[in-house]
């Protein structure tokens, strides 16, 4: 597979209308129609997805959990 100058110009066009990662961290969590549609187009922004949600797996998600009351 070869990359033609028009596929490479359509990449970086795709890039400029890219939200930016504070855009895309609130759409891991709080999921945004429009967002999701661009990241499905978006080979970039599904990356960065994927990075976000290899971090996020990482990291866990207890820290975020509330401690319950009979254990505060
Ligand atoms: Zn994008």
């Amino acid at each position: 597979m070869t990359y033609s100058f028009d596929s490479l110009v359509e990449a970086v066009l795709y890039r400029f209308n890219c939200p930016n990662t504070d855009v895309l961290t609130n759409h891991y969590f709080y999921p945004v129609p429009v967002i999701a549609k661009h990241v499905a187009e978006c080979p970039l922004c599904t990356e960065e997805l994927e990075t976000l949600r290899q971090f996020e797996d990482a990291v866990g998600h207890d820290d975020h959990k509330p401690i319950p009351s009979f254990l505060a």
